[in-house]
């Protein structure tokens, strides 16, 4: 188990598009590890793989901090609400910033365990903003492409807020 450095927007790699996962080898394995710790450290409430320079389809969602992390791996969004909220956001990859974007309320998300069983299910508020903010990193999309205009801030320390 290691802690992993997180790229930092203008890493080229932010931009690319991560891959399916056929096989979760030992080394995915120790991957998703590695993410959950680093998350953890960092206070962040979801990391996507392609955060720490890997290039797959994977994230690992923290709604709740007392509750280990939602693991993802090749998470599809089936259905998105027609219903959107706008709430703040902060990212990993953004340090210092955070700021509004319209998620959708509710949505239906399609991925596979980390067994890799396919599973599905309805998430709504938080835990669909997390999901929806860790897909388009896996689409090379950060969340200061979509924040809305005027709401980007830069934060202090002792006032860190969600980052994912
Ligand atoms: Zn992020």
């Amino acid at each position: 188990m290691s802690l992993r450095s997180v790229r930092q927007t203008g890493d080229e790699i932010l931009r690319k598009k991560s891959k399916e996962v056929k096989d979760l080898t030992p080394r995915l394995k120790d991957l998703i590890v590695d993410m959950k710790e680093t998350m953890k450290n960092l206070g962040g409430c979801g990391l996507a793989a392609v955060q720490v320079g890997v290039l797959k389809n994977i994230i690992v969602c923290a709604p709740n901090e007392e509750e280990e992390p939602i693991v993802l791996i090749n998470p599809e969004i089936l259905e998105k609400s027609e219903t959107m909220v706008e709430d703040s956001e902060g990212c990993l990859s953004v340090e210092g910033y955070r700021g509004k974007v319209l998620r959708p309320k509710s949505i239906v998300v399609k991925a596979k365990d980390e067994k890799m069983n396919d599973i599905e299910f309805d998430a709504e508020d938080f835990l669909a903003r997390i999901i929806c903010h860790e897909v388009d990193h896996l689409n090379g999309v950060l969340y200061t492409d979509k924040v809305v205009e005027g709401t980007l801030e830069e934060i202090k320390d002792d006032d860190a807020g969600e980052k994912e």
